[in-house]
């Protein structure tokens, strides 16, 4: 059986949700945003879970998150970096050891809504195509701007996707991968998520498997009120 490991990751500042708290921190329904995606993990097929947040955040977390809730499949509660890529590295680090894991899932705690299909399917792309990530097809057009405001272009939409996560991958991989672009800063300007990772330093393919659209990462306020509306279509 092949073990696997998730990263969640809560150590953004969240400034685009207007804010003192930081997004994955924020009530939902009565409990922290981030106990969603934790316990989404916590009943999956996961054996252990990283928990991201910041240095001044890990006592809350070990205490009102991890052992509140009773997330017993967290291993250890890691303090993150400035960047996304930064958080996602002390993640994978905090997994290597003796037992480390075969595949990773990597996950913006910030998306309350996974489930566990979901989960499933990028266990599952993981194991056939080593690198994964979840999406859906975009349903706006999408358009290029100048730098003028004006429009410079509209890529097919019937190719565009909309990514998500779990990001999931073989771990020698994605550590490789990640391990590549620490050294080397002139690969980190542009980085926004896990794939780009590997497309850049590893040129693996990477698997465009289906998400969700219920599956948002919640991001600025209004985004608080769908993830309401569509956890209590989870729960009717
Ligand atoms: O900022 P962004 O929306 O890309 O954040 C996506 C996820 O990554 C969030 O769950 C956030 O908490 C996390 N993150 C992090 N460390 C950072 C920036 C973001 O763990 N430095």
């Amino acid at each position: 059986m092949s073990r696997i490991g998730a990263v969640v990751l809560a150590a953004g500042q969240g400034k685009r949700m207007q804010s003192k708290v930081a997004k994955q921190f924020l009530e939902l329904d009565g409990r922290p945003l981030i106990t969603y995606a934790l316990e989404a993990f916590e009943k999956s097929r996961v054996d252990e879970i990283i928990l991201v947040t910041g240095a001044d955040e890990i006592t809350y977390c070990e205490e009102a998150i991890v052992k509140a809730f009773g997330f017993s499949k967290v291993k250890a509660v890691v303090a993150g970096g400035k960047e996304r890529y930064h958080s996602v590295y002390e993640g994978l680090k905090a997994l290597d050891g003796e037992e480390k894991p075969d595949y990773v899932l990597i996950h913006d705690g910030a998306r309350p809504l996974i489930s566990n299909a979901v989960i499933e399917r990028a266990v599952e792309g993981a194991v056939k195509y080593q690198a994964c990530v979840a999406g859906m097809p975009v349903k706006d057009t999408i358009k290029v701007s100048d730098e003028n405001g004006f429009a410079a272009g509209t890529p097919d939409r019937s190719r565009l996707w909309q990514i998500q996560t779990p990001q999931a991958f073989g771990y020698p991989l994605i550590y490789k991968a990640y391990e590549t672009i620490m050294s080397q800063p002139e690969y980190q300007e542009k980085i926004t998520d896990d794939a780009m990772v590997v497309e850049t330093v590893t040129k693996h393919p990477v698997k465009l498997i289906e998400g969700d659209y219920r599956n948002i990462k919640v991001t600025t306020p209004e985004d608080l009120t769908a993830a309401r509306a569509f956890l209590s279509e989870v729960h009717r």
